[in-house]
């Protein structure tokens, strides 16, 4: 009896999964496995993501045994393991699907390797991605440097195929042993700080078919004008849930598309969801270009910028903290912490401000939304921070520095999203609100706000800063 391992990755779904529809089809027997191997992954994810993988794995062994099987959870080598696999349960093939990220290629090779040794092979099949980050050229044949040139040329001629429904699963091997219990992974933290993350989402593909269900219902045709403001449901959220595959980026893609078909007037709203997909491809375009985009500047001239001395870690734990005196800043730390995610124009904020106005490196922002953010995702995240640093491809020039006072007074003009996450200044008038340090005396008196006492002074001046800032750019040359 003909059986193969499906060895599971970022791809924790059953519908429109390659990997398991390839082996259903050649197999009369398959079992599912999982290699937890967090010493192979460079950079390792942080501790909001494991969290969620934790309770992804957990959702995907529900769905495997409601469909007949099981998931086999394993830890260590995943070369090793997969050879003990594939010898137990008398497997020749192994299908996984791909992983677009440079640690990933190696391990994949290092798994084909170990396989051939005891006479079975890998198969790899491409998911994840709409495009084949290596293979995009522009007209001269080399990669794109620039978003838009890349989305108008990839966008011009993408075709995904249409989702499959998940594959009538065969039985598992008759010879596998006992899988290890979810918790041996050791995937939660030990000091449990992450319950507040279970009141934000459901990590698995049920949480993420609700939500791309409930964008698509309520969001989806306002995105273009609703998606800066942080404190309207304006986006998906949708990005964890692609992160780990729990929803396949081809599902995504053609229900965004069907809609758009569907209702003409919303084209344009919808375009420029699609165009946010294009971002997360054309993260992957960059990072296949450049396998050190997490922490090394893409323009290299930075390599030689004059950040600010912080001695005792004092500026830096004060912005991770929320605690920088300028309210949307650590209103968006402040939800970072408490939901694993935060609004990507306020993503755009609080980078700007770490990197312009305290003018810290980067690289600690990188580290920082790598550890909590529950979508943390090596290519966009990296992308992320080297444009909002304005030294990455296509990067906002240096000379544009988030101003995070107009910001709030334009995306959150009410205040409600500051008053959510900071509630020292909660009773400031939406006049004051993202400028507490400008409020008459008395106006903070009667809201209760000891500046200093009960929430920060400004860390910096906001304009002297950015002065700096702009010095010690235009000192690159
Ligand atoms: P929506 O607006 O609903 O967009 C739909 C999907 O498109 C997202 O889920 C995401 O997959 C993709 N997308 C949207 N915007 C971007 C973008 N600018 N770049 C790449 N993909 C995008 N995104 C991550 O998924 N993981 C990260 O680790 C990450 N780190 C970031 C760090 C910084 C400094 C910045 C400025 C942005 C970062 N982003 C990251 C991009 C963006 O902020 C998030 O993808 C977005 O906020 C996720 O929310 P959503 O699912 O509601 O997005």
């Amino acid at each position: 009896m003909s059986t193969a391992l499906v060895w599971l990755r970022r791809d924790l779904r059953l519908a429109d999964q390659p990997a398991l529809a390839r082996a259903a089809q050649a197999a009369e027997r398959i079992a599912p496995v999982y290699i937890h191997a967090p010493e192979e992954a460079r950079p390792a994810a942080g501790a909001a993501s494991l969290w969620w993988l934790h309770h992804s794995l957990a959702a995907l062994d529900a769905e495997l045994a409601a469909a007949g099987s099981r998931l086999c959870l394993d830890s260590g080598s995943s070369a090793e393991r997969l050879c003990h696999w594939a010898q137990i349960s008398d497997a020749t093939v192994v299908y996984c699907t791909a992983i677009a990220e440079p640690w990933a290629r190696q391990q994949e090779a290092a798994v084909a390797e170990a396989l051939a040794g005891i006479g079975a092979r890998l198969e790899v099949l491409p998911d994840g991605l709409l495009t084949d980050p290596s293979a995009v050229r522009n007209r001269s044949g080399t990669p794109y440097r620039a978003f838009t040139p890349f989305w108008r040329s990839v966008r011009a001629q993408l075709d995904p195929p249409r989702p499959t429904s998940p594959p009538a699963l065969p039985g598992l091997p008759e010879a596998i042993p006992e899988p290890q219990p979810l918790e041996a992974l050791g995937l939660l933290p030990r000091i449990r700080w992450d319950e507040k993350l279970a009141a934000s989402w459901q990590p698995g593909t049920v949480g993420a078919t609700q939500r791309l269900e409930r964008f698509l219902e309520t969001a989806a045709t306002a995105y273009a004008e609703q998606r800066d403001y942080p404190a309207r449901p304006g986006t998906s959220r949708l990005s964890p849930h692609l992160h780990f595959g729990e929803v396949s980026i081809r599902t995504l893609w053609h229900a965004v598309h069907d809609a758009r078909q569907a209702q003409p007037a919303a084209a344009e709203a919808l375009d420029t969801f699609l165009a946010e997909l294009g971002w997360r491809e054309f993260a992957y375009h960059l990072l296949w270009q450049q396998p050190q985009l997490h922490d090394t500047p893409i323009d290299k001239r930075f390599g030689r910028f004059a950040w600010r001395e912080d001695p005792d870690g004092g500026l830096l734990d004060a912005w991770r903290r929320g605690a920088t005196g300028v309210p949307l800043v650590d209103a968006g730390m402040r939800e970072l912490w408490a939901t694993g995610w935060m609004h990507n124009r306020v993503r755009m904020v609080v980078g700007s401000f770490l990197v312009k106005n305290l003018r810290l490196p980067w690289q600690h922002g990188e580290a920082h939304f790598r550890d909590t953010l529950v979508d943390w995702d090596l290519a966009s995240n990296s992308m992320g921070w080297q444009w909002v640093s304005g030294c990455g491809a296509d990067a906002a020039p240096y000379f544009r520095v988030f101003n995070p006072v107009r910001q709030g007074e334009r995306f959150d003009p009410d205040g409600e999203y500051v008053r959510q996450w900071v509630p020292e200044v909660a009773g400031l008038p939406k006049s004051h609100i993202h400028q507490p340090w400008a409020a008459p005396a008395d106006t903070r008196a009667r809201c209760g706000l000891r500046l200093g006492h009960n929430y920060p002074e400004p860390l910096v001046d906001l304009a002297t800063s950015r002065k700096e800032a702009l010095a010690a750019f235009q000192a690159l040359g």
